[in-house]
């Protein structure tokens, strides 16, 4: 089998991702999994290069080691697995999809969307308006025809879950106007060519897979299985805020504390353990089941 870990290049690694690695790493060494590390840049207008480097470097100095893909020594290889260099790819897949008439030239601004929306919506739902006037890809948002369909899907820790992407985002985008990839987009055709067949990730993702499976289906693609685990919590159980998120790894580094300390905390607001105390690399992925 293999899973990935996939940061975006748009922040420091936090205490959140640091639970997240434990989850990534220790079901992979349950299930004897192979670990891809993959840089998720696909958007140029966000993502910082100087985040990689010590993106790369916290996840060595924390323990972990990709199995395949880009870590600290295999930085300029690896580039397959570095979204901005694989323009080509995501190309060749969307002009497969072009062929089977699934996408289409967007010129709707967000403003435009936003504007009939619900205000009580979580996300805007794209409506279709631009679905039928045949304007060119390039310079216009390329959105995916959806399904109307329900998806069903057995999460491993969630268990059945269903979602219906045609009223949660309708046609979404899997490029910008300005030729910016969408993280939609360039996970799936990153996971389909990378063999990932199982994907572990935060429960803030959730409302993605059900839309992500649909581009598989219509890609005639393998579906992965999917494991979505809790986020950090504080000690009232309360998500944590964003503040306390955007301690990065590299500050609690210099401020002196150890990797296994860092593991620990981690693994105590990811409600895996219930003192603060610090745990080696094995005993935290042992708790990740
Ligand atoms: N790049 C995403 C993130 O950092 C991960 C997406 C995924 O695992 O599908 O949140």
């Amino acid at each position: 089998m293999i899973t990935r870990f996939a940061p975006s290049l748009t922040g420091y690694l936090h205490l959140g991702h640091v639970l997240h690695m434990i989850y990534v790493w220790g079901i992979a060494h349950t299930k004897g999994a192979k670990v891809i590390c993959r840089i998720e840049d696909h958007d140029q207008g966000r993502a910082r290069p100087e985040y990689e480097s010590a993106i790369l470097d916290t996840i060595e100095w924390l323990g972990f080691t990709p199995d395949l893909g880009i870590s600290v020594e295999q930085a300029e290889a690896a580039s397959a697995y570095r979204q901005s260099d694989c323009a080509e790819h995501y190309t060749e897949v969307l002009n497969r999809l072009n062929q089977q008439g699934l996408i289409y030239g967007c010129e709707c601004s967000r403003r435009e969307i936003a504007e009939t929306q619900s205000d009580r919506a979580d996300e805007l739902c794209y409506s279709g308006t631009c679905s039928e006037k045949d304007l060119p890809l390039e310079g216009n948002t390329v959105r995916f025809r959806i399904p109307s369909d329900e998806v069903i899907f057995q999460d491993l820790k969630l268990g059945e879950c269903h979602q219906t992407p045609a009223e949660q985002c309708g046609d979404f985008s899997l490029r910008d106007r300005t030729g910016q990839w969408t993280y939609q987009f360039c996970c799936v055709c990153d996971d389909i060519r990378q063999n990932v067949d199982l994907v572990i990730r935060g429960e803030d993702i959730l409302s993605s897979t059900g839309r992500q499976i649909q581009l598989f289906q219509l890609l005639e693609c393998t579906i992965p299985q999917f494991y979505h685990h809790p986020l950090l919590y504080d000690k009232q159980g309360q998500k944590l805020s964003k503040r306390q998120h955007a301690e990065s790894i590299s500050q609690l580094r210099e401020a002196g504390a150890t990797p296994e300390e860092i593991l620990g905390k981690a693994a105590t607001l990811g409600g895996l353990t219930e003192d603060f105390g610090p745990i080696n690399k094995n005993e935290a992925l042992s708790l990740a089941i």
